[in-house]
């Protein structure tokens, strides 16, 4: 049914708008992160140490970066 389809986008766009805001408002000195704070899978271990205070798995950090650039 496309109004169903259509309102699930709609939600979509608004899960994303408060996952930007939420990115944004942790501090940049936060220690990293063991879970990504949008899916909850673990971050490797590589990432945590490479990015300090990385708060999201790479997958979601490619979501959000291609959302902020829009
Ligand atoms: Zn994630």
């Amino acid at each position: 049914m496309p109004d169903e389809i259509d309102r699930a986008q709609v939600f979509n766009e608004q899960c994303l708008d408060a996952m930007i805001t939420r990115s944004r408002l942790r501090p940049a000195s936060a220690p990293s992160l063991y879970f990504c704070q949008f899916c909850y899978l673990a971050i490797p271990d590589e990432r945590r140490h490479a990015l300090p205070g990385v708060t999201t798995c790479a997958r979601c950090q490619l979501i959000l970066e291609r959302r902020a650039n829009q």
